[in-house]
């Protein structure tokens, strides 16, 4: 399936207007399909898998954001700590501090957000609100991150309340954290295809969509 391009021209203009951020998950998706987007301004790529990415980032633009939205493991933080733009999905204070000790090796501060569970599903990853407070305690003494924001998933249901309810918890997690905050703490990523016109309702600042803009992904992997 090729690029949409309308459908990208069209969703770039509503969150232009909204004043969010748009993450083009390009998973599974080849080069080409990247460099299509690219050469319509997009700059900003999501990606889940650690090896895809060290590859794409190697073969496509140097000017490209790279954002890591998967579930990282620690022991391959290494491999993106040199370019990565965004870790969306920390979900534990010792991914965090790997994320600290790699940065420090490669001369980088990596933004980060932490991943908050909202969603009902048991198998989504995330911290609850404790864990939050707590990995936002200790990045004090971590000083090769820097916490920008929040991250979460609604639960993958077709309960509209049920995912605006999640939404809600989120933001408002977030407007708490804002104020406890030592650096500047603004970005707020949810919504993907499917929810983020509800997303952006509720106080999104940055949405990762793919299958809007890329076609649907054939693949069982994820
Ligand atoms: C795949 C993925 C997306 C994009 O999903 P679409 O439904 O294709 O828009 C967004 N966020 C995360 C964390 C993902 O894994």
């Amino acid at each position: 399936m090729a690029v949409q391009e309308a459908a990208y021209l069209n969703i770039k203009a509503e969150l232009v207007h909204a004043h969010v951020e748009l993450i083009a998950v390009s998973k599974t998706k080849p080069n080409e399909d990247i460099a299509a987007l690219y050469q319509l301004g997009q700059r900003a790529f999501g990606e889940n898998y650690v090896q895809e990415l060290v590859d794409k980032q190697a073969a496509l633009a140097k000017d490209i954001h790279w954002h890591f939205i998967g579930h990282l493991q620690s022991n391959k933080v290494k491999y993106i700590a040199p370019f990565v733009h965004l870790i969306h999905g920390v979900d534990s204070l010792k991914l965090l501090t790997e994320i600290n000790k790699q940065a420090q090796k490669v001369g980088r501060v990596i933004s980060c957000l932490l991943q908050m569970h909202i969603a009902t599903e048991e198998t989504k990853f995330g911290m609850d609100a404790k864990e939050l407070e707590e990995a936002l305690a200790a990045s004090i003494h971590l000083p090769f991150v820097s916490i920008k924001g929040l991250m979460g998933m609604a639960s993958f249901s077709d309960n509209q309340e049920q995912v605006r309810t999640e939404f809600k918890v989120l933001h408002q997690h977030f407007i708490n954290m804002q104020t406890k905050a030592g650096a500047p703490f603004e970005i707020l990523s949810m919504g993907m295809s499917g929810d983020y016109k509800m997303a952006i309702e509720e106080g999104s600042t940055m949405v990762r969509i793919g299958s809007l803009l890329f076609g649907a992904r054939n693949y069982n992997t994820n």
